[in-house]
């Protein structure tokens, strides 16, 4: 929850740490700007995420589920910890739902809707500071929505469906849309880490406190479920009993369908293997095309010759640079020619791109001498302040 709520504030490099401006088709990453032509990085991205997690689950089974979905993290980490300090544990929920419309009633339910109300306006409009950055956010807060109706409208949608998921939907998204839930049969084998109960111990007293305490509403003791988001409630609440009654805790605990049945537990399979080796191919595949990109690329794109006035042996060469600042700050470049009888002509040197934009440079070379062939030579980009030189061919 930190980190989704603290990165819109965090800058790297002078922008925000993760930008995903849409509109202009530029997405900042810790830094990096990725453009619209940078599709297959972006993908590489996405993919190296998808075969993390598909590794992870194969090996430890739905710790994604339990400790870092955004639905299982936001539903218990802050929408019931706000239900529990308004209404108290389960079990007085449970007595408040069906009692009466009292006074007391009331007030705590008013309260527990306007508490769920702040708590996903304040995750909308962090949501929406990944888009359109935070300080973007901050001043469309304090002007009238007609300004920016189509963020309006985005947040007002969003805060709806985040709301009724929050305060009422909560783990029935698991079970009924969630695709990653669907891939589980796929994903596991009989070595998979698991929540599993031991049913061999013979210590089970019936008490029903895992079942009451499970938010997808199923019995462990039934074996592995495809609802089982692997939340560990259950594990918590039998350790508590089984401490009561003086018996070893983890009755119901992390373990895999072999070590239910007495197998060991193979830790490297050929499926964990191969899901590494294709991780470990996106992995190289991103450093090696993010290392080859450049972070100012300069292309000569037109070059034609002006004049040519024979009685001063002289002539003038037009060119256009097109510059590419794929940087998340603006870059000062001093131009400069290298080759001798070359004189460069800019309206502007040195030319200021700003961040994530191309922009096109025209100059002149004069040249004393009257050919009609490109000057040869090489034109430097001194980046101000950065120690660092660029060279592009005058001859493209
Ligand atoms: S909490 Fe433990 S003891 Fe109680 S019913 Fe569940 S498995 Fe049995
Ligand atoms: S069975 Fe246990 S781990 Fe699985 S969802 Fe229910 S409470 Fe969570």
């Amino acid at each position: 929850m930190l980190v989704f709520l603290l990165l819109p504030w965090v800058k790297i490099g002078g922008a925000q740490a993760i930008l995903l401006d849409i509109p202009a088709r530029r997405f900042t990453i810790f830094g990096v700007q990725f453009w619209a032509h940078d599709g297959p990085l972006l993908f590489l991205i996405f993919a190296s995420f998808a075969v993390a997690l598909i590794l992870v689950t194969s090996i430890w089974g739905r710790v994604w589920c339990g400790y870092a979905c955004p639905q299982t993290v936001f539903v218990e980490g802050l929408f019931r910890t706000l239900e529990r300090w308004i209404e108290g544990p389960a079990p007085a929920r449970k007595l408040l739902d069906k009692a009466p419309w009292t006074a007391d009633k009331v007030a705590k339910r008013s309260l527990k809707y306007v508490a769920f109300f702040v708590a996903t306006l304040v995750v909308t409009h962090s949501f929406l500071a990944y888009f359109v950055g935070k300080d973007q956010v901050l001043d469309m807060v304090f002007r009238p929505p007609a300004e920016n109706m189509t963020s309006f409208i985005f947040v007002v949608a969003l805060t709806a469906v985040l709301y009724f998921n929050f305060a009422w939907f909560r783990e029935q998204f698991c079970i009924i849309l969630c695709p990653y839930g669907r891939l589980q049969s796929a994903l596991f084998d009989s070595s998979t880490m698991i929540v599993g109960y031991k049913e061999a111990r013979g210590d089970c007293i019936q008490c029903k406190k895992c079942v009451n305490v499970c938010p997808t509403g199923i019995d462990i003791r039934d074996g592995v479920q495809l609802e089982c988001i692997a939340c560990t409630a259950c594990m918590d609440a039998c350790d508590s009993i089984m401490e009561k009654i003086n018996k070893p805790k983890g009755l119901i605990a992390y373990t895999s369908e072999q070590e239910l049945a007495g197998v060991p537990v193979k830790k490297l399979r050929p499926r964990t293997l191969a899901y590494g080796l294709v991780l470990l191919g996106v992995l190289s595949a991103f450093s090696v095309i993010l290392s080859l990109r450049k972070e100012i690329n300069v292309e000569v794109i037109k070059t034609e010759l002006q004049t040519k006035s024979s009685p001063t042996d002289l002539s003038i060469f037009q060119y256009t640079l097109e510059i590419a600042n794929q940087t998340a700050v603006p870059k000062k470049l001093r131009l400069e020619a290298q080759a001798n009888d070359l004189e460069l002509i800019a309206a502007v040197n040195p030319v200021t791109i700003p961040p994530g934009r191309i922009q096109r440079v025209d100059f002149f070379l004069r040249l004393q001498d009257n050919r009609l062939s490109l000057p040869e030579g090489r034109l430097r980009l001194h980046v101000e302040g950065e120690h660092r030189t660029l060279e592009v061919s005058l001859t493209p």
